[in-house]
């Protein structure tokens, strides 16, 4: 069997062979990546059942479908995307051929999370290939059947020269990043991003980083509550709350909490019934170890639990549950919960719930519900977040024309649809000159004077380029 080290020379002898170049090449490896997706969907949502219970529904929506729309949308697009950008020019390079070249980086690794195990390395690749890389995928080990299973299938449908998958734990990721890459894309937790970068930092290797945090949901003013408890409640409990765009907590007003409770309890009965347990829309926690972890969280917490608190080890379940009387210095509030658990704080102002949020971390992710449009923008101007949404949540990262990224300690960069593309390229700044214009050029040659520098100053200042463009 092949080394890490011998697949990653592999790989990078395949990049310098130039055969990842050719626009017909990755338009080929996209096609065959939608084939490798639609002839296995049975088994892909098998797997992804087994190893998170994900409803078949949830799974086509967040796995299955969001690759597919991302390559259908690549493909139409990525050979626009190649094409060189030529920029606005200024008087000395009048003549000049300048443009952006969107070059392939080399061999680019792609670790991936657990929580959607299939999106989390494909959609990225999908970039990845369309800029022209070679691509070596490292599946969390946690989901460890759907990563076996694209392990399995990423050989069968894509170039084995270009392109690899490296199962293992985090001692075999360790050695892994030992290799050099050109660019590494990982997506996880914020305490593995300090290794990551520590690896990386040993190459100087660029990094991506996909991380989470706390994605604060604010509810103000008039709002229509029982859509918000509908779109609240999906957002949180979708995939049993193991989302990293999934509402963490609510800020709202005690008279907005008095309405928004008996709206979820009613909510939660319509969508999972009376005994959600049963019911096979939930998915169910990752590992025994994460359901400790949660439900140590819920121990800790000094709030009130007035919705669910049931679980079930065995079952790898817990219900969902909404936690009131929850204090900012509280267990629930010290670290992402990802997980069926929403603390509910009251805030006696908006500026309050916005002053709250701006002490923290910026989050990934920030929700506002409200009927009032000044609502939404003074919330929209004053935080800072990867992404925003109002009057709803998740659905702002399934378009593929937006970024979808962090910012601070919720991650560096973006991808998704041309944002993956522009991810996994090198922006080469080309000037191709000839030898004309030598009495121009003239200016900047020695012997110096400062009449050569006022005349070379204005033919090289905007001003020159916008009264000559
Ligand atoms: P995880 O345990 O699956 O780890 C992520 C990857 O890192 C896996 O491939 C794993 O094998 C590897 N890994 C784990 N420990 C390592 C180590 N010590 N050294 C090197 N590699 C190691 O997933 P996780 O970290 O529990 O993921 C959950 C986190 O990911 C949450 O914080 C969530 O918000 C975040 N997340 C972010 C996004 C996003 O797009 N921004 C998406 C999903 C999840």
């Amino acid at each position: 069997m092949e080394t890490q080290r011998q697949v990653v020379d592999r790989l990078g002898s395949a990049f310098r062979s130039g055969i990842t170049i050719p626009e017909q090449f990755r338009q080929t490896q996209l096609t065959k990546l939608m084939s490798m997706i639609k002839d296995n969907e049975e088994r892909i949502l098998d797997a992804l059942h087994k190893d998170l219970a994900k409803p078949k529904f949830e799974a086509v929506m967040s796995e299955v479908d969001i690759v597919i729309n991302d390559l259908h949308h690549t493909i139409a697009n990525f050979t626009t995307w190649m094409q060189p950008e030529y920029v606005s020019k200024n008087l000395a390079t009048k003549l000049d051929d300048c443009s952006i070249r969107r070059e392939p980086l080399g061999v680019v690794l792609i670790i991936g999370a657990w929580n959607y195990p299939l999106q989390l390395t494909i959609l990225p690749m999908i970039g990845a290939i369309a800029a022209g890389n070679c691509v070596v995928i490292k599946p969390s080990d946690v989901s460890a059947v759907t990563g076996a299973l694209i392990a399995e299938l990423i050989p069968k449908y894509l170039s084995q020269e270009c392109y690899a998958v490296v199962c293992g734990d985090a001692e075999e990721t360790k050695a892994l990043l030992q290799n050099r890459f050109d660019h590494i894309f990982y997506t996880g937790s914020q305490p593995v991003a300090r290794t990551i970068l520590q690896a990386a930092a040993v190459h100087l290797t660029p990094v991506t980083l996909e991380l989470g945090g706390k994605c604060p949901c604010i509810i103000y003013g008039r709002v229509n509550i029982e859509a918000a408890a509908r779109r609240l409640v999906w957002a949180k409990f979708f995939n049993l709350g193991q989302s990293c765009v999934a509402p963490d907590y609510v800020l709202c007003s005690p008279a907005t909490r008095d309405a928004l409770l008996p709206a979820i309890r009613e909510v939660l009965e319509a969508f999972y019934g009376k005994e959600p347990q049963n019911c096979p829309d939930l998915s169910r926690i990752v590992t025994p170890r994460h359901w400790t972890r949660l439900m140590e969280l819920l121990k800790r917490s000094s709030g009130k639990v007035v919705v669910g608190g049931e679980s079930n080890l065995d079952d790898k379940y817990i219900a969902p549950t909404v936690v009131v009387d929850v204090a900012e210095d509280d267990a629930l509030m010290e670290e992402e919960i990802f997980g069926p658990i929403l603390p509910i704080l009251t805030v006696e102002s908006l500026e309050k719930g916005i002053d709250l949020i701006n002490r923290r971390e910026r989050p990934l992710a920030l929700y506002v519900f409200s009927d009032e449009s000044s609502v939404v923008t003074t919330v929209l101007e004053n935080t800072r977040s990867g992404g925003f949404c109002s009057n709803d949540g998740i659905v702002h990262m399934t378009l593929p024309t937006l970024p979808f990224g962090g910012v601070g300690a919720s991650g560096w960069g973006s991808y998704h649809g041309r944002w993956t593309f522009e991810t996994f390229s090198h922006q080469r700044a080309c000037m191709l000159r000839g030898w004309a214009l030598e009495r121009l050029n003239r200016l900047r040659y020695p012997p110096y004077s400062d009449n050569k520098l006022s005349w070379l100053r204005w033919t090289t200042s905007s001003k020159g380029s916008c009264s000559l463009m």
